[in-house]
């Protein structure tokens, strides 16, 4: 057993941040352990996304290609890393602990039936095999320290957690070709399409989101906060219950089964702030709580509140914000 291999994401012939975060931080567990680090890509434009990945501290690469590897198909995927463990018996793989990155990385462990670590934001990697970790658990609310053992360890760390950096002038890696033998079970579950999302502003960049929950009453209760949406520069988001009933798609969704945004200001309309919300956006600067009622969780922990119905208090503050900026 010897290396460490880290499942690379990327997007075209391009590795975001995240992935440049995973290289530095593979590097520098295998440097602690004296061994090297080799990436893995997967899928069409992997052997040219994975030549500049020795800045950041990869030995080597390996571009996975097969022709049910077009779109991306999770049991694939990892059946083509289980294949590369078998060959390499490296002694860890790592991956992002993205939607994507945990869901490979689960589906390896149970192709294995090696222990997974998911979502770890300190690695210490000891020379005897255990390694030390912390995790974060509850969609960030709680850090788990946590000891994994085992010959293969499976690991996903948290994006932005730890820090890409050039390690090497250089640059380029061998990148080695490898071809995994699939059948025709791994490709049932695949991305047969894709759907852009809608125009303005994204929920997870945008500086204003202006969100409703139940409060908010129906689907077409949403039309005010899209327009005070729309005079802030925002992004509009919501509460599960505004997915579960219909009335917002998933894609709107903030919270632990959301996304997770760091806006300037967050407006909660009608959201109580259950934890799975507020560990959404609990990293927005500030949170203005629309409720009527003063003992809602958001209202408490927001940093601004205004109690009463939505029903007044968004056309008021549409009208207020029209007046202000003239229009
Ligand atoms: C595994 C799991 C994952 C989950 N993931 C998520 C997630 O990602 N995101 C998420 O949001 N939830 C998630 N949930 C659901 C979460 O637990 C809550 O049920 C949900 O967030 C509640 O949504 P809400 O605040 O809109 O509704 P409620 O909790 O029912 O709150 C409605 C609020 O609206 C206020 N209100 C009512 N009428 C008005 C009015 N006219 N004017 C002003 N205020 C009004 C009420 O006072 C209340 O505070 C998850 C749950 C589980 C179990």
């Amino acid at each position: 057993m010897s290396g460490i291999i880290a499942f690379v994401e990327h997007a075209g012939d391009a590795v975001d941040e995240t992935g440049l975060e995973l290289v530095t931080a593979g590097h520098q567990i295998a440097a602690d352990l004296g061994t090297t680090l080799t990436a893995v890509l997967v899928g069409p434009g992997a052997d040219a996304a994975a030549a500049p990945l020795g800045a950041y501290g990869a030995a080597d690469a390996r571009a996975v290609s097969h022709p049910d590897l077009g779109s991306y198909a999770p049991a694939a995927y990892a059946e083509s890393i289980v294949q590369l463990v078998t060959a390499l018996e490296p002694v860890a793989v790592l991956a992002s602990g993205t939607e994507k990155g945990n869901e490979v990385l689960a589906h390896v462990a149970a192709r294995t039936d090696l222990p997974m670590a998911a979502n770890c934001t300190e690695i210490v990697a000891a020379g005897d095999g255990q390694w030390t970790l912390t995790r974060q658990r509850w969609g960030g609310s709680l850090l788990e320290d946590s000891q994994l053992d085992a010959p293969t360890k499976l690991v996903s760390l948290v994006p932005h957690a730890f820090q890409a950096a050039e390690v090497n002038g250089s640059g380029g890696i061998p990148v080695e070709a490898f071809e995994p033998h699939l059948d025709a079970t791994v490709t049932a579950v695949r991305v047969v399409d894709h759907e852009a999302s809608g125009a303005g502003v994204s929920l997870a960049s945008a500086p204003v989101v202006v969100s409703g929950g139940r409060g908010v009453g129906s689907a077409e209760g949403f039309e005010v906060l899209e327009q005070l949406a729309g005079l802030l520069d925002g992004a509009v988001g919501c509460s599960r219950v505004a997915t579960n009933n219909g009335w917002r798609s998933h894609s709107d969704q903030v919270g632990q089964t959301g996304t997770k945004i760091a806006p300037q200001l967050y407006i909660a309309c009608g959201i109580s702030g259950a934890t799975q919300h507020w560990v959404g956006c609990k990293d927005a600067k500030n949170i203005l709580a629309i409720n009527t009622d003063p003992e809602a969780p958001l209202v408490t922990r927001g940093n601004y509140a205004v109690i009463g119905s939505l029903d007044e208090v968004l056309p008021a503050i549409v009208a207020e914000v029209r007046r202000r900026k003239g229009a």
